[in-house]
Order: structure tokens, then sequence, then C-alpha cells
């Protein structure tokens, strides 16, 4: 067992205490039994003897004073400093692998999820969701040319354009959905608990909340459209599946004219 420095102090303190202690009894129990005696001259030994417990007491008790002083009392104030110190680092640590991991998992431009979190978060939504009976709805969204959006206005009024779908989505969504972006102009946003005709309702008023959208910077006044794609989860497939499934309707929906939702 390994002891600490401050438990030997502790030990060295308590071992001075009590010979002080041990020193005063003798000294007491002499002088009690030599107590009507004690003016005798044959008791001068006694006297001599009480005198030398006494002060051992009185030097033991200053030993320990000291000790305390300027050994024990030092010794605990580095050891709470020390650990006040360690208990700031770690706290400091554990929120910087907290920051880490949001920074991980969140798009930096709109401050939504990212493409990780959501591949997991759908893999996960689809394994709880295959104990219960329920549906889960799944839709891709991405904004139309908008290539051109940048190649005409600039990178800034396309980042512009992108943090104002991002909110469009977040305002039009429930706390449990999945919102994500899932890289470049491309949203994602898995529904549960919704049905085939809940899911096409929400998408399309998404794509006209999105057209509806004016994104306004310096006297750039801009339009953009968006085209989405759906699929309700069929209980078996993979994760991989169901995206790919509602990745082809989104395909369609571009080929048939863009600004629409199939599903
Ligand atoms: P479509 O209707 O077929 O989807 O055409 P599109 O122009 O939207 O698609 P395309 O894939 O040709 O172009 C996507 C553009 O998105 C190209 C790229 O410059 C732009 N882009 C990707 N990420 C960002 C971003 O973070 N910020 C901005 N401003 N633009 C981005
Ligand atoms: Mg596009
Ligand atoms: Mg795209």
């Amino acid at each position: 067992m390994r002891v600490h420095k401050s438990e030997s102090a502790f030990f060295v303190f308590m071992t001075v205490i009590l010979g002080a202690g041990v020193a005063t009894i003798l000294a007491y129990d002499a002088l009690r039994g030599s107590v009507e005696t004690l003016h005798q001259p044959e008791q001068l030994e006694t006297i001599a003897y009480l005198s030398k417990l006494l002060s051992a007491a009185g030097v033991l008790l200053a030993t320990a004073l000291v000790f305390g002083v300027f050994f024990i009392y030092p010794l605990l104030r580095t050891q709470a400093r020390e650990e006040g110190e360690l208990r700031a680092m770690t706290a400091s640590l554990s929120a910087r692998s907290e920051t880490l991991e949001h920074a991980a998992l969140t798009d930096a431009l709109t401050g939504m999820q990212n493409r990780r979190y959501f591949d997991d978060a759908l893999t996960e939504y689809l394994d709880e969701f295959r104990r219960i009976d329920k549906p889960v709805g799944l839709m891709i969204l991405d904004l139309d040319h908008f290539k051109q959006v940048n190649d005409t206005h600039g990178h800034d009024i396309g980042d512009e354009v992108l943090r104002a779908v991002a909110k469009c989505l977040k305002d039009m969504t429930r706390y449990h959905d999945v919102v994500a972006r899932l890289g470049g102009e491309e949203f994602a946003i898995v529904a549960p608990n919704m049905d085939k005709e809940r899911l096409f309702a929400l998408a399309e008023r998404i794509r006209k909340a999105i057209a509806a959208t004016t994104v306004v910077s310096g006297n750039v006044r801009l339009k953009i459209t968006a085209s989405l794609g759906l699929a309700t989860w069929d209980r078996k497939e993979s994760a991989e599946a169901f995206y790919r499934r509602a990745d082809k309707q989104l395909y369609d929906a571009k080929r048939q004219g863009r600004n629409r939702v199939s599903a």
C-alpha cells in the first residue's frame, strides 16, 4: 500500500500528540500518588521527575504545533490546489472532446447535422423502428441549377442560399426528424412515424416554401427551387437500399423538369 506524504505527516502529528498525552498522564499520576508528601525533602526526586514530564509534554505540544503549521497545513494547501487544477483540466478536456464530437457531426456552414450524423442516425432509426410497427419516411432534396447561382452571383451568395434553405428545413420539421446537409446543395430528412401520404404532403409544403423564399443580399434578390425524392421504408431493406430508392426518386424529379416531388 502506498502511503501518501500527508498521511505520514498525520501519523507523525498523532504520535507527537500521543507522546504529550502519555507524559501528561504520567505526571498527573505521579502528582496524585505523592501529593501529601510532596513538601518533604526526600520527594525532591519526584518533583524533578514531574517537571521533566511536564516539560516533555510542553516540548511535544510545541513540536506538534510547529509541525502542523509549517508542514501539514502547507501540504494540505498544495494538495487542494493540485486537486483543483486536475479537476479543471479534466473538465476542460471533456468539454473539448464534446466540442470535437459536435464539430465532427455538424455542418459548419448551416449548423445542421452532417452526412456522418445522417448515416448513423438513419441506421439507428431503422433498427429502432424494426421493432415497433411504425413507418419511416426519407426525403432527399437537391437545389435546382445551383451551379448557376454560384456562377452568376458568387460563392458567398450561394452560401447565403444554402443557409436560407437550411433554416427553412429546420422551421418545417419536427424535433425528432433528422435534418442534415449531405454535402454541396443536397439535404436529407428522416421523418419517423410518417406514412407515404403525410410524407408527400410535407415534401410539397417544403418545396413550395423553398420556391417562395427570396434570398436578399445587397441589391441581389434571388429565387431558388428544389427537387425532392421520397421513399417510405419497406421494413426489410437496409439503410443503403432505402437511401438509394429515395435518391432514384430525386433523379426522376430532376429528369421530369425539377421543382417537383417524386415518390
Ligand atoms: P441540378 O439542378 O441538376 O442539381 O444542377 P446543379 O447546378 O444544382 O448541380 P451541380 O451538381 O451541377 O452543381 C452543384 C453546385 O453546388 C456546384 C458547386 O459549386 C456548388 N456547391 C457545392 N457546395 C457548395 C457550398 O458549400 N457553397 C456554395 N456556394 N456552393 C456549393
Ligand atoms: Mg443541384
Ligand atoms: Mg447536387
